[in-house]
């Protein structure tokens, strides 16, 4: 299987910083900015297991498939 290119869109004004993606996200994708706004910053990691998106309490990630399956 053909692995998946994402693109991850975080809502800045709507998120609140609790660092939920950032704690939970099984492939440590992200990272925190010194207010605490998380980070894509290890993309090529992502599984896109959707949970980030899911979990989020603020609705602030989306996850887009670029391409793949
Ligand atoms: S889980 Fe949502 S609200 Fe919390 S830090 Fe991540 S993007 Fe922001
Ligand atoms: S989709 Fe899964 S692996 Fe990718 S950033 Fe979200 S929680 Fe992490």
């Amino acid at each position: 299987m053909r692995k998946k290119t994402i693109a991850i869109s975080i809502n800045e004004k709507n998120c609140k910083r609790c660092g939920y993606c950032i704690e939970f996200c099984p492939a440590k994708v992200y990272g925190a900015a010194k207010d605490g706004l998380p980070l894509v910053n290890e993309l090529d990691k992502c599984t896109s297991c959707g949970f980030c998106e899911l979990r989020c309490p603020d609705f602030a990630i989306t996850l887009e498939v670029i391409a793949g399956e």
